[in-house]
């Protein structure tokens, strides 16, 4: 359907100034234009909303949006007016008066698209009302759009109730309008279930994967003190983006939040709070004052976040460790949706993790009520917890570490995948930025895996490289570690190394560590592969020293190894990639424009510019009651500065600003860039 992309094309471009749709967006577009059920696996950030929008407002008729993010609603609604759409949204902030009112404008044909939130479809109101417009005859109901689809399915996190009326309801129209859902993560499970609890048919199926090409990931180990100092130098070099700072509990949001303020203030930096255990109404303001660019630096607890749309957010730090790598990267990733470089850096050490047990074994866990429940259901936040410190451990790339917590990649199997080697590095993360010195330590390796098979896991890390080392001591003799075979094996190597080896044979899953009390190291899921090879291996030994040929014929021939990595730099700060500045940016952009024809060129003046041009953006967006990333998206203001547009034409031209825009403010814009010029000009 030639003509349909085209159409849908001139919508990307006319509302929000893109010439292109991103991959996977185009695919789910046409399928919706064409008539046909879509299912779209995308990452935060990827453009999940365009793929719903751009048809709904090239389609006539009303296109319904099935939300559960009620807080969201307002801001995408204000962002598509910003753009020249006709939107609306009907949910229990409004007043039952302007509820009537939206419904009524709405069967006048007023609006293209309308947000609810699932429980609306219950209200026969509103059911008696999408029958008409669906009805034929009707105004129409082209497209129903399912938000968070994963919210349908009880095996995801964020199950809601009210999702799975959603079908009931659709049934209940007379004419079955195309069906969309989105997503950000499903696994295969989840999935399958969308499309059957939603009756999704044949669906066009889009998965983009997890991966955030432009999201650095970095690790740091560090105590409380540290931390605090980390972060205040990490804020103050970047000063001007905003930022979030993830604290475990309320305690120490209003902590850190004070530490900051005390140290910022006077650089006029302020530093903004949230979390549940504040006032509605201070939590609304906190929140808007970050979104509106008021307060750039955000310390919270993980209730901030969800119902935030800011697309211009520079960095994410964790003070402290996060209950899962699910919660991680769901909170991590809220940096960077607009696709510039961003930072999602942990601060951690062992105390995060002794504070996340002792939450574990307190909490009673709400909903689940029989203790074997309430059993299984601790076992299984001790397994999330212990792959969070494995993530903290690894010398590996962060990133496939991630991925691989989601399926994505197949670890690589085999004895050379040892810590020491693993070839591939994404580029991006702290760990392969990180020049390690690698050490062959296989025979420390192989005792230790022999002698957590002798004692049959029921030791923890300290014992066990204490009995190794032969160590005689309180604990060795209380448990008569020292009757072991194996006991004192490694005594020529230091109890720290023998640590330092049991550490990364958990981070690459031979070794297993328990969580909670006794945190006890036993068998990962590799340690066969480990013994299978090193038995094969001493097999081989055998086999060519005694001229034996009956041996080990089909075993695998790669013999085990296991190296560990130790950091070569000591400076951690060192080794962090900071967050690319705007004027970074500038530079890069022009950089990369100028290889291109027409290109722009750099301007040693562009960061002026880019300052004036965004305090020009904010006076725009206090004015109208928007956010700034409303007026205009970041990079369409380093286009600016470089391109340095000069009349309508050229300022179309610049990729994020559309006809409506360029209509209502882009005199202003093309004004301040004359000045500018002129100004430069005239010195
Ligand atoms: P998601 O819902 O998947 O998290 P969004 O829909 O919020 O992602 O989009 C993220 C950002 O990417 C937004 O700032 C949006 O304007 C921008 N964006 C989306 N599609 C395009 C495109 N085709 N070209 C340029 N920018 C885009
Ligand atoms: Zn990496």
């Amino acid at each position: 359907m030639p003509g349909a992309i085209d159409a849908a094309l001139e919508t990307l471009k006319r509302y929000w100034g893109y010439e292109t749709f991103r991959p996977g967006q185009d695919r789910m577009v046409q399928a919706i234009l064409s008539g046909r059920d879509a299912l779209g696996v995308m990452p935060t950030g990827a453009g999940k909303s365009i793929c719903y929008q751009v048809p709904a407002l090239a389609l006539p008729g009303l296109t319904l949006v099935i939300s559960p993010l009620v807080s969201l609603m307002g801001d995408q609604v204000r962002a598509l007016k910003a753009a020249g759409a006709r939107p609306s949204y009907l949910n229990s902030s409004l007043t039952p008066a302007q509820q009537n009112t939206v419904l009524k404008r709405a069967s006048e044909g007023w609006y293209q698209i309308m947000y609810v939130a699932p429980e609306r479809l219950e209200d026969p109101r509103f059911l008696a009302f999408a029958q008409a417009t669906a009805a034929p005859g009707g105004l129409g109901i082209p497209l129903i759009a399912v938000d968070e689809a994963h919210c349908v399915s009880q095996w995801g996190q964020d199950f809601r109730p009210s999702y799975l009326q959603i079908s009931q309801f659709i049934d209940a129209l007379p004419t079955r309008p195309v069906l969309a859902a989105f997503t950000a993560t499903a696994t295969e499970r989840v999935r399958a279930d969308i499309v059957a609890m939603l009756g999704l048919r044949d669906p066009e199926t889009t998965i983009t994967g997890f991966d955030r090409a432009n999201l650095y990931f970095g690790v740091e180990e560090m105590g409380e003190k540290a931390k605090v100092r980390w972060i205040l130098d990490y804020v103050r070099e970047h000063a001007e983006e905003s930022g979030i700072i993830y604290c475990a509990t309320r305690k120490a949001v209003d902590q850190l939040s004070q530490e900051l303020s005390f140290e910022l203030m006077p650089q006029g930096i302020s530093v903004g709070r949230y979390h549940a255990g504040m006032g509605d109404a201070d939590r609304r303001e906190s929140q808007e004052a970050f979104i509106d660019d008021r307060v750039p630096i955000m310390v919270a607890t993980n209730a901030f976040g969800m119902g935030i749309d800011k697309p211009n957010v520079r960095y994410v730090i964790h003070n402290n460790v996060p209950e899962s790598i699910e919660a991680y990267y769901q909170e991590a990733g809220r940096a960077g949706r607009d696709g510039d470089p961003a930072s999602c850096i942990l601060l951690w050490n062992g105390s995060d993790f002794r504070l996340r047990c002792y939450f574990i074994d307190r909490d009673p866990e709400e909903g689940v009520f029989d203790s074997e429940q309430r059993d299984a259901s601790r076992q299984n936040r001790y397994r999330l917890l212990a792959q969070m410190e494995g993530y903290c451990q690894t010398t590996g790339c962060l990133r496939e570490y991630i991925l691989r917590y989601f399926g994505e990649t197949e670890p690589r199997r085999g004895g050379a995948d040892s810590a020491g080697e693993r070839p591939h590095g994404c580029g991006n993360c702290s760990n392969c930025l990180t020049d390690f010195e690698v050490e062959d330590v296989t025979a420390e390796a192989l005792a230790v895996l022999r002698f957590v098979r002798a004692v049959r896991g029921r030791f923890g890390k300290a014992a066990l490289a204490e009995a190794l080392h032969g160590a005689n001591n309180e604990r060795v003799r209380q448990y008569r570690l020292d009757q072991l075979e194996g006991y004192g094996a490694l005594k020529d190597v230091p109890t720290g190394k023998i640590r330092d080896v049991i550490d990364q044979l958990v981070g690459s899953g031979y070794l297993e560590q328990a969580q909670g009390k006794f945190a006890t190291i036993g068998f990962g899921p590799r340690m066969r592969e480990a013994m299978d090879q090193a038995a094969a291996a001493r097999c081989d030994a055998v086999a060519a020293g005694a001229g034996d040929s009956s041996s080990a014929e089909n075993a695998p021939r790669i013999p085990f190894t296991f190296a560990i990595k130790k950091r070569a730099a000591k400076s951690a700060a060192g080794r962090t990639r900071r967050v690319a500045k705007a004027v970074d940016l500038l530079r890069e952009e022009a950089v990369a424009a100028g290889t291109g024809p027409g290109a722009g060129v750099s301007h040693e003046d562009d960061a002026e510019l880019y300052d004036r041009l965004r305090a020009l953006r904010t006076r725009i967006a206090s004015e109208r009651q928007w956010a700034p990333y409303m007026v205009l998206p970041d990079k369409t203001l380093r286009a600016f500065c470089r391109l340095r547009p000069r009349d309508r034409e050229s300022l179309l031209a610049v990729p994020g600003i559309g006809e409506k825009k360029a209509d209502d403010f882009g005199d202003l814009f093309l004004q301040e860039i004359a000045d500018f010029e002129a100004r430069g000009a005239g010195q």
